[in-house]
């Protein structure tokens, strides 16, 4: 079955005796034992719920992984797959991440967790980084914010020469576009609260493995932590995910057109986006994914410019967050960024001048109106 078939008909095993066509919302914290033979397919909501699963399941084929677990967020799918390890483990990450992501990583550094963070485009640096310790290998590609390409297969070649798993967050280009699991990735991690759902209306995080006994493992460490999704979010969720087909092709195609123009301009002194052929990462992208997703950053030629952007957006709106079909901006060094070390965060040119643009579903034309008027207006 094609990818936008099975988005709409995920066809799963829910028996609802009234032929409901969407997935019932089962708003039950507990299951009634039918018999004793302690055999039961939900019991207890934070362990399994009819709704929640439906969505797994569907979020796995898309995937094309064995499992996949929901979460309360993307922040609690990443922390629970972090239950995988213990101190003095070592890991090596992309540099440039979700600020999120950043975060934990530096609360368990406090906990002897060892992190190495470099350019993980550059496989000789990766693999000189490799110690008796390193356990796996944490990506995002594109990365947040600076749209930084690794090359999924060769990375995961040297994962399988290390022995080491390879995690891949793919909550930029979604399934849609990439299937790590496909290129030789073992975990896939998604803020499901971006893309997948879509609408900016909820939160939800997934973990996609291909693997029965990191599946296990994973299940296990979920319902520990219990950061579940709730029945409801999982229907918002799935409700997301039978446009996400439709979302990805208009928020790609509006998103190159808005690099394009963005690129001509002489205040903008720098656009990242992987559609664009001068990005360094366009034909490793090109190689991977079928498709470069609507996140943008750029570097504006002076402060005045960013918060005049800011201030005078009407159709985007100033807010955090990406993946809607409303367009956003985003001030990363207040937001996104804001919990970095200054150093760091300048080293990275997430300064005053940098902005991530998230594209919506709206006409590209008027949100190149917007962006026209809020620069020279
Ligand atoms: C938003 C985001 C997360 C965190 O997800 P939440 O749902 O906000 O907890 C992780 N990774 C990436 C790439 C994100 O954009």
């Amino acid at each position: 079955m094609k990818f936008e078939t099975l988005c709409v008909h995920p066809t799963i095993d829910i028996e609802d005796k009234y032929g409901a066509i969407t997935t019932p919302i089962y708003q039950s914290a507990t299951f009634v034992h039918e018999n004793l033979d302690n055999n039961f397919k939900y019991s207890y909501s934070r362990l399994s719920n009819p709704t929640r699963s439906h969505l797994e399941t569907l979020v796995a084929k898309l995937e094309e992984g064995v499992s996949s677990t929901a979460f309360s967020t993307g922040m609690a799918a990443i922390t629970c797959v972090f239950k995988l390890f213990k101190s003095n483990d070592h890991f090596i990450c992309s540099s440039d991440l979700y600020g999120g992501a950043l975060r934990l990583f530096r609360t368990l550094k406090e906990d002897n967790y060892e992190f190495d963070f470099v350019d993980t485009g550059n496989l000789k640096l990766v693999e000189s980084k490799i110690k008796n310790n390193t356990k796996a290998i944490y990506i995002e590609t594109p990365s947040n914010p600076l749209m930084n390409v690794t090359d999924i297969y060769e990375i995961s070649k040297l994962c399988n020469k290390y022995n080491l798993l390879l995690i891949v967050d793919n909550t930029f280009l979604t399934p849609y576009f990439q299937k790590p699991l496909t290129l030789g990735a073992d975990i896939v991690i998604h803020s499901g609260t971006k893309y997948l759902g879509g609408h900016n209306d909820t939160l939800a995080g997934f973990v996609v493995t291909k693997d029965e006994k990191l599946a296990e493992d994973i299940i296990y460490y979920a319902k520990t932590i219990g950061a579940c999704l709730s029945p409801f979010d999982s229907f918002l969720i799935e409700r997301g995910i039978k446009t996400l087909p439709l979302r990805m092709k208009q928020i790609n195609d509006s998103a190159l057109k808005i690099a394009k123009y963005l690129k001509e301009l002489p205040c903008i002194k720098k656009v990242n986006y992987v559609g664009l052929e001068t990005n360094p990462g366009y034909l490793v992208n090109k190689k991977q994914s079928s498709g470069f997703g609507g996140m943008i950053s750029i570097s504006v030629e002076s402060e005045q410019l960013a918060k005049k952007i800011l201030t005078n957006i009407k159709i985007f709106k100033y807010a955090e967050s990406l993946g809607g079909v409303d367009s956003l901006i985003t001030y990363p060094m207040y937001q996104t960024h804001a919990d970095l070390p200054i150093e760091e965060r300048l080293a990275k040119g997430i300064d005053e001048c940098f902005l991530r643009l998230s594209i919506g579903i709206e006409d590209p034309s008027d949100l190149i109106s917007d962006l026209k008027e809020a620069i020279y207006g």
